[in-house]
């Protein structure tokens, strides 16, 4: 691609590192915004400034949060012995979707996958896990995806906590094998919450 404006060039390259965009869309989104007033690119540049520096990791559950704790560890309303067990920000968007969920969660922040160099260590499970180890846990729900790396961290886990005999569960399998959570329908979602499993019935043994 040749570009008669480095400047415009730089923000191509820039644009197009992001997931899922390649060097044309990037351009033709470096052309939109060539086009719009000055303000929209203003404003967008401020809200991902924002978001890098002021968004955090509640201290509780992983979730993104812009205080301490977010706003689900912090409500009064919640069940807070029962903890979801989750891959990702977006796990907690599309359960809390569902309307179906009073309890809390536990962003893990991935799972474990050899492959991609991500072990037990990378990954949120040591609070998780003392949080068991301090009885604040009458029950932990597996929602992890059901791939073979959700399946691992999910064994991982249970594996940690299994002496400590609280309730274990996992959501019902009626969400396509290998589909990742967050495309689950919310109301095959929310009936997988509702009609969890124990989640040593969930072991291919
Ligand atoms: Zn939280």
């Amino acid at each position: 691609m040749e570009f008669s404006s480095k400047i415009l060039e730089k923000a191509v390259e820039e644009m197009s590192q992001l997931p899922g965009i390649g060097k044309r869309t990037a351009l033709r989104l470096v052309l939109h915004l060539m086009r719009q007033p000055k303000a929209q690119t203003q404003n967008l540049s401020e809200a991902l400034m924002q978001m890098r520096n002021d968004v955090k990791f509640c201290k509780s559950c992983n979730n993104l949060s812009d205080s301490e704790f977010c706003n689900i560890c912090s409500s009064p309303k919640r069940d807070t012995k029962t903890i979801c067990v989750v891959e990702d920000v977006r796990d907690v968007m599309a359960i809390e979707n569902t309307s179906s969920y009073q309890g809390l969660y536990h962003v893990l922040g991935g799972k474990i996958s050899p492959m991609d160099g991500i072990g037990p260590h990378d990954l949120s499970i040591e609070p998780l896990v003392n949080k068991v180890k301090r009885g604040e846990v009458n029950e932990l729900i597996f929602a992890l995806s059901s791939t073979m790396e959700g399946d691992t961290t999910n064994f991982y886990i249970f594996k940690q906590i299994q002496e400590y005999n609280i309730k274990t569960s996992t959501i019902a399998r009626g969400i396509s094998v290998g589909d990742e959570l967050e495309y689950a329908d919310e109301i095959t979602l929310g009936r997988s919450i509702v009609n969890r499993i124990p989640f040593e019935n969930s072991l291919k043994l």
